[in-house]
């Protein structure tokens, strides 16, 4: 009789690293730029049943926390709640994290994919397996269009054309409103038909005037316009969603289930966005999207920086969850990060993530890579 088999699994050892990757192009992205390196957290959660989880947490500074922060929460916070545990008890080592710690839902996040990564290895099932079943095997891939050099990314986007990538997500509001027009114009212009052109502000309007810059987005035909507004400006959200013909999409104004229940209430989007790194891990972003769904809102698969190990778990989370409908932007290991720690990432084709079909997460670490990426270990 296995350890596992006997109910006698217990988490032994976690280590996290501070890692950074360099990025292959500058990115502008409304309120923040990045330029050269990237830093996230690998976590390892270890156990006495032979099998290692792996997990990683991706804070964007602008956005939410950092990786220092996260960082210091597992090594700190989250260590004493996980070791020692019984890794299958997923639910209820969650709520011992939050009762332990306010936020930081990057280390949650981590720790949690960690968890699964080790039930799924336990069991012979992918993480999707354990969420109910895929019901998708391959997910529409958005790339990001936010390279300052729109000349650069006008032939980056042909290229990934040709490679079949269909959905394009152009980042305005980093300069100015003529110029996001001029962007558009040319993107419009130059790549084929057959696109689906999305827009997001990354909170880069102001609400005064964000109704008729909008007005003007909206010839040309995007499928949708992300987070128009700052995050607190829900009621603002609410009056361009009912003025809009075109759908509007919540980001940064969707961290958790309660603020799903309050766009829901105010019908402050049409779409919301869910990211594993804004909800603390797929049991919080299954609720944030079950809200979503019952009110007739589909939702997107969103990104900070994560790295292929956090891809794979928002992967997972995706294939299994039908009302994530509206496709991924899981491009970073392929496109933009000039390494990441997998032996292999999970593969892009014809313009779709497939959805991995080993054991949990279903990816391996390179060692080699892993040594080579740390900064820092605890
Ligand atoms: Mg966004």
């Amino acid at each position: 009789m296995t350890k596992a088999s006997a109910g006698q699994v217990r988490v032994t050892g976690l280590e996290a690293r501070l890692i950074a990757t360099g990025i292959k192009m500058k990115r502008s992205q409304g309120i923040g730029s990045v330029q050269g390196k990237v830093k996230r957290i690998l976590l390892r959660l270890r156990t006495d049943a032979g099998v290692e989880g792996i997990g990683e947490a991706a804070p964007w500074e602008v956005f939410s926390g950092t990786a220092e922060a996260a960082l210091a929460a597992l090594d700190l916070y989250l260590r004493p709640i996980v070791v020692g545990a019984d890794p299958r008890r997923i639910q209820s080592i969650m709520a011992a994290c939050d009762r332990a710690l306010y936020d930081n839902f990057e280390a949650k996040a981590a720790v949690e994919m960690a968890l699964f990564d080790i039930c799924g290895k336990l069991t012979g099932l992918p993480v999707s397996g354990l969420l109910g079943g895929a019901v998708r095997d391959r997910i529409p891939m958005s790339f990001s269009i936010a390279n300052p050099d729109i000349d650069a990314d006008v032939a980056m986007a042909k290229r990934l054309h040709g490679e079949g990538v269909r959905i394009f997500k152009v980042k305005t509001g980093f300069s100015d409103h003529a110029n996001d027009l001029r962007r558009l114009t040319k993107l419009r212009k130059e790549l084929p038909d057959d696109i689906d052109l999305r827009v997001d502000y990354n909170q880069g309007l102001q609400s005064w005037d964000a109704l008729p810059k909008l007005r003007e987005i909206e010839q040309f035909k995007p499928t949708f316009i992300e987070q128009p507004v700052p995050r607190p400006q829900l009621d603002v959200m609410a009056a361009l969603t009912a003025a809009l013909d075109t759908p509007i999409m919540a980001d940064e104004a969707v961290f958790s289930p309660a603020e799903a229940l309050r766009l829901v209430e105010k019908r402050a989007a049409d779409i919301v966005s869910v990211k594993l790194m804004k909800s603390g891990g797929i049991l919080n972003a299954r609720k944030i999207n079950a809200i979503c769904e019952t009110a007739g809102i589909p939702c997107y698969g969103g990104t900070l920086w994560e790295g292929g190990v956090a891809l794979a778990a928002g992967t997972h989370f995706i294939a299994a969850t039908a009302n994530m409908s509206l496709g991924c932007e899981f491009y970073m290991p392929k496109f933009v990060l000039e390494e990441d720690v997998l032996t292999e990432i999970v593969p892009i084709e014809d313009g779709h993530v497939i959805v991995p079909k080993g054991p949990g997460l279903g990816v391996t670490l390179n060692e080699d890579a892993v040594e080579r990426l740390t900064v820092e270990k605890r």
